[in-house]
């Protein structure tokens, strides 16, 4: 991994669904940015165990913790962990899933699981790590939305739900807390080679690649370098913004 400043020394950051894919790259970044690492995985120790090592390797402190986006003691869990590292500085809500199918065979079980993982996941891990922020005065929430959130796509009406009510609440809490210093923003990744689009048929692939004006899908390492960016004070003035990473997909 490139040299990056050490720009983030002392600062803790939450990530949730670390283990894998852009999650895993925004850890590698921020804790080669000097941050320490507290992220949270659902299932898979093996990857977990892997990227907690590699985020160590940078000499940071770093806590992976098996904890489900839906659970609102695990959010308490990761800000306890975090606070052991020196506070709450910064939250990454990256866990999701998807459930693909289209709306007239997606069953309400189908919809309202992406809808907890994915939107009401963000909401409990923001509203615990509010408190904390607030008393420091400070703290950037970045909310990994979609190319999806923001075009709908067919198939997806779960998963573009979550990802579109992922904007709002980010412009919603960022208008509630802009006053007391702390930033809420979003990215909007399109196609991003992560194991969620290695499940994508070849048609399917095919068909999105024509989307995209850059020709080629994305890498975890794409957005996690804006990521780093909106939770850096290069960005201290911006709050409540959606940044699309998808190589022109979304204009
Ligand atoms: P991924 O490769 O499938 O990795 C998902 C990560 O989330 C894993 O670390 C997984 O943990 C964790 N996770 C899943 N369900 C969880 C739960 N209920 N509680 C806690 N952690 C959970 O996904 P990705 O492609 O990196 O996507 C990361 C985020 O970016 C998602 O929010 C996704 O919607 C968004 N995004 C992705 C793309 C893309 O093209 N890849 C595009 C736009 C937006 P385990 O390792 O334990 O399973």
């Amino acid at each position: 991994m490139q040299d990056y400043p050490k720009n983030l020394a002392g600062r803790c950051a939450i990530i949730t669904g670390g283990s894998r894919g852009i999650g895993r790259a925004v850890a590698l970044e921020l804790a080669a940015r000097g941050a320490n690492i507290v992220f949270s995985y659902a299932g898979n120790a093996a990857a977990a165990e892997k990227t907690r090592a590699d985020v160590a390797a940078f000499g940071v402190e770093v806590r992976a913790i098996q904890a489900n986006a839906t659970d609102p003691e695990a959010a308490g869990t990761l800000v306890d962990a975090a606070k052991e590292l020196g506070g709450v500085d910064i939250l990454v809500n990256n866990a999701g899933i998807t459930r693909d199918k289209l709306a007239a065979r997606m069953s309400a079980e189908d919809f309202e699981a992406v809808i907890a993982t994915n939107l009401t996941g963000a909401f409990l891990m923001t509203k615990a790590v509010l408190r904390p922020m607030m008393r420091t005065r400070a703290g950037a929430i970045v909310n990994l939305s979609s190319v999806v959130g923001l075009r709908g796509n067919a198939g997806q009406a779960n998963y573009a739900a979550s990802k579109a009510g992922l904007i709002g609440m980010t412009k919603s809490i960022a208008r509630e807390v802009a006053a007391v210093g702390i930033r809420v923003n979003a990215v909007a990744p399109g196609f991003i080679a992560t194991d969620m689009t290695d499940a994508m048929s070849e048609a399917a692939r095919t068909a999105t690649l024509a989307q995209i004006p850059a020709g080629h899908l994305g890498e975890p390492e794409d957005v996690a370098h804006a990521v780093a960016f909106l939770v850096s004070d290069e960005s201290a003035y911006i709050t409540g913004q959606v940044i699309a990473i998808d190589g022109g997909m979304s204009m």
